[in-house]
């Protein structure tokens, strides 16, 4: 008898999927949980050490839900859209606070948690607690895309309606951890974006863009629009002592509740700016090299500028600023292009 897409599938999974990935060690809905947000857009490589960090400083959802924003973000730096961790941070308080400390079993439940959406539900569900549940993240979004040689964007809101219910209808019900975890290994490892397998894909027979020859045609790109070019100048302001000035940035937008350097309009003069906004005065000033950094939404062109400034008191008037030494640094969670231009000044500076 002519197997099914799944059974052909786990069948696959059993000899060749990814078994030891460090959130399935102690699978746990807590785990499972902060690897898919590690996940989202995020390959799994990346993902691992970051994972194994936080799981050694935050072993369960409770000691994650009473630690510090500035030690969850600066264990999170790096990793970037920094959302997932102000988000995953408020959902451990929420799990700890209006749930005594345990995820809820119910997708729908679920998604009402800050952060976690109908993909992420279902892959807690499915892998946590070993219930039917309904995936569709990026990779599987491809395979799917691919198997029915389904046209548009992804993104679209039509297609992703198509996508759920075909997600729907091959998921099967036996072994829902299982097949969740196979099918996102199959679009990790045999139908990745670039040159698919398919000569040694498990689910070929099933395959429309396979048999059409049309592989590469699918899934469909976004439409693509220029993205806007936004600038700002960027004031590394260092005393004597090498200590540096930080600023912690509003919880919300970019960088969203990280340590990062002072910043002001580049029409306007930063040394006027840092004596009016900040109260301190300069004694030299030089540019940086420009740098730029691509967020989902547009490019950021950086103008630096390293300014040396009078003595100032150690302690200032406001939590978010913070004069730092070197060895503070590891601790304060900055984005990853300033960490690289504070590290640039401060090599040079040695
Ligand atoms: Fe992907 Fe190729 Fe397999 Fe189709 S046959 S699912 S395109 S790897």
């Amino acid at each position: 008898m002519k197997k099914s897409f799944s059974q052909q599938l786990l069948s696959w999974y059993d000899r060749h999927g990814r078994k030891n990935l460090p959130w399935q060690k102690h699978r746990s809905a807590y785990t499972i949980w902060l690897s898919e947000i590690m996940l989202q857009q995020t390959r799994v490589a990346t993902v691992i050490p970051y994972f194994e960090r936080f799981i050694k400083r935050f072993p369960d959802v409770s000691i994650l839900a009473a630690a510090s924003n500035d030690e969850v973000m600066s264990l999170w730096a790096g990793l970037g859209y920094y959302a997932r961790a102000r988000n995953a941070h408020r959902c451990a308080q929420i799990v700890r606070d209006q749930y005594a400390g345990v995820f809820p079993e119910l997708i729908e439940v679920l998604m009402t948690l800050p952060g976690i959406g109908r993909s992420t539900a279902g892959a807690i569900v499915a892998q946590a607690f070993d219930q039917r549940a309904v995936i569709l993240d990026g990779n599987v979004k491809r395979v799917l895309t691919r198997l029915r040689a389904i046209p548009g964007w992804p993104g679209k809101s039509s297609v992703q309606k198509q996508l759920w219910t075909l997600a729907d209808e091959l998921t099967p019900d036996n072994r829902p951890a299982d097949y969740t975890q196979a099918i996102m290994d199959l679009g990790a490892m045999i139908c990745v974006r670039q040159k698919p397998e398919c000569r040694i894909c498990p689910v070929s027979q099933f395959c429309m863009a396979f048999q059409q020859d049309q592989v590469t045609a699918f899934p469909e790109r976004r439409p693509q629009k220029p993205l806007p070019v936004r600038e700002v100048s960027i004031l590394l302001c260092h005393q004597q002592d090498g200590r540096i000035l930080l600023e912690r940035r509003p919880p919300d937008g970019i960088w969203g509740g990280l340590w990062s350097l002072p910043e002001c309009d580049v029409d306007k003069d930063p040394a006027g700016f840092l004596e009016s906004a900040y109260g301190y005065r300069m004694l030299e000033i030089d540019r940086g090299e420009p740098l730029s950094h691509t967020f989902t939404h547009f490019h950021l062109n950086i103008r630096p500028f390293l300014i040396k400034v009078q003595f100032a008191a150690d302690r200032v008037a406001n939590d978010n600023i913070r004069w730092c030494r070197a060895s503070d640094l590891q601790q304060m969670g900055l984005p990853k292009p300033v960490a690289g231009l504070v590290s640039n000044f401060l090599q040079q500076a040695i």
